[in-house]
């Protein structure tokens, strides 16, 4: 059987939020089977559970903010992605993620720091089959036209594949590579993915700060590109690191549906709003989707039973 997955023990992290600026506590605690992943604000009284679900998405327009029953008026919690995104690479399946604030702190701006946090506290088989949510027919969201055109798409597959193509009017991004293609069975998201930064034009932090958001934003934790150039000294940890961090980003994004998908997603320039339309889509149409489960595990796709030290 392919068996769901937890934490072997506690384990705390503390940094700022890229938008709030502020000060951040998580402590990641094992969770029994069929819980999924929980965000619960520790700092409210009395204290609110968040599951991940579709559903609870309530804000996509910088990052993917989570509300109980997408409620935007209601208790959140913001930036979600990048640890969700880990948890995906490392196939975890049930977490109570404890947070005393609002957003989940950007560390240095990728998933790295939240693999190496979850792997240091191990991670353990559960007894209960691992679910999947398997696409069955083509669904697919656009938005914009012409130059501001941007699709997602979701196609039967069997195995997890993400790729996406980027397309940025800015010469230095342009530079690098614009399209990759990642296999989820590959096992190799720790070394492909997961050290892939957030990234910001100058132009358009100066525009957030004003707004007061992407205050605790700075060269330790994205990557900051002029009109030119890439600032930050010691360069791009990979050639293609744009796209690969809008992999990394939709990996987050998709973990939202609370189980990994057995599909090909394809994407030309979404983000964070297509990602939670695509889901919506999906789980709009019965016939699109089911959930699976692998008895045995030679049925399952090459790289998914095994608990593979990077995923
Ligand atoms: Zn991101």
């Amino acid at each position: 059987m392919v068996k769901q997955r937890t934490l072997k023990s506690i384990t705390r992290a503390v940094g700022v939020g890229i938008h709030s600026g502020q000060k951040v506590e998580l402590t990641l605690r094992p969770a029994p089977a069929d819980t999924g992943i929980v965000f619960r604000r520790v700092d409210l009284c009395p204290p609110v559970d968040i599951p991940v679900g579709v559903m609870s998405v309530s804000d996509t327009r910088m990052a993917t903010t989570i509300s109980p029953g997408g409620d935007p008026g209601g208790p959140k919690v913001q930036t979600i992605e990048h640890l969700l995104s880990a948890c995906a690479g490392l196939g975890l399946d049930n977490l109570i993620i404890d947070i005393n604030a609002d957003e989940v702190p950007v560390l240095d701006g990728s998933a790295a720091s939240f693999v190496f946090l979850l792997q240091s506290a191990g991670i353990v088989m559960q007894d209960a089959p691992k679910r999947f949510l398997r696409v069955k027919k083509p669904v697919e969201v656009r938005q914009g036209e012409g130059k501001k055109l941007m699709w997602a798409k979701l196609e039967p597959h069997h195995g997890y594949t993400l790729s996406f193509e980027i397309e940025f009017d800015n010469p230095a991004v342009a530079a690098t590579g614009s399209q990759f293609v990642f296999d989820m069975g590959s096992g190799t998201y720790k070394k492909e993915i997961a050290r892939a930064r957030t990234f910001g034009m100058t132009a358009d932090i100066d525009l957030m700060r004003s707004r007061g958001l992407t205050l605790g934003g700075s060269m330790d934790n994205a990557i900051v590109v002029d009109d030119y150039k890439v600032l930050n000294a010691d360069g791009l940890r990979y050639d293609d690191e744009f796209v690969k961090h809008k992999i990394l980003d939709a990996i987050g994004d998709m973990q939202v549906a609370g189980m990994p998908l057995l599909a090909a997603y394809t994407s030309f320039k979404g983000g964070h709003a297509l990602n939670n339309k695509l889901l919506r889509a999906l789980l709009a149409d019965p016939a699109a989707y089911e959930v699976v489960t692998f008895d045995d595990e030679r049925a399952a796709p090459k790289g998914f039973a095994e608990l593979a030290p990077a995923w």
